[in-house]
């Protein structure tokens, strides 16, 4: 991906449920739509239920291509979705997240429960590490994620997360922020552990 271009492919993690503010719900078919729209294919868990299934049934309706990737054990449980562009099935949730990740060009994590949590802060350390170079952001319209934003900012504060590990977390409040948010995007140079002066 370069400077200012948009991605050609996004993860997108968010909820298996749909959450009680109708406001997500919205705004992962507005996600969706979006996609479709500007061309962007999006990767996501493959389920047809809660966000996952609203945001993939919008990419689909607004024309868009979507890869879904689930495994095995969790066709039945998350109702893998019956119409995607592309099903992968996999053998299991760690093979799940390597291909989502080798798949997409950026990620965004919409509102979601610990399923969302942990696909977010994998990635994001994973771009810490750089295992991978494509940016990471969460797309929030209601504030649901303005207490953990919170608490990074103490964590930072307490010194066990560094300001250009926080920086590099892009928080958008609509799909325009967040679309140009990655269009303004530049890789990071590699954030090292151990500065010589800690060592
Ligand atoms: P949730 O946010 O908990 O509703 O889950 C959203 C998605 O994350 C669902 O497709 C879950 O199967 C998936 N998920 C839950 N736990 C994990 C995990 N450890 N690794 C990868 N995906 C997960």
């Amino acid at each position: 991906m370069s400077a200012g271009t948009l991605p050609r492919s996004l993860c997108v993690f968010c909820g298996s449920s749909p959450g009680r503010d109708p406001e997500h719900l919205a705004l992962a078919r507005t996600l969706g739509r979006r996609l479709a729209t500007e061309g962007i294919a999006l990767v996501y868990g493959g389920a047809s239920v809660g966000l996952m299934g609203a945001l993939a049934d919008a990419a689909l309706e607004a024309g868009g291509e979507v890869i879904g990737v689930i495994p095995r054990g969790l066709v039945a449980r998350e109702v893998a979705h019956p119409a995607l562009s592309e099903l992968v099935v996999v053998d299991s949730m760690h093979e799940r997240k390597a291909v989502m990740s080798d798949r997409a060009e950026g990620f965004v994590a919409l509102p979601g429960g610990l399923g969302t949590l942990e696909e977010l802060f994998e990635v994001w350390t994973w771009g810490l590490l750089g295992i991978h170079a494509k940016p990471v952001a969460l797309l929030d319209a209601t504030g649901y994620y303005d207490s953990m934003l919170g608490f990074l900012d103490s964590a930072m504060a307490e010194g066990f997360v560094r300001e250009p590990q926080r920086g590099m977390l892009i928080a958008a409040r609509s799909v325009d922020d967040l679309l140009a948010a990655l269009r303004g995007w530049t890789a990071p140079t590699v954030t090292q552990w151990v500065t010589s002066r800690e060592r």
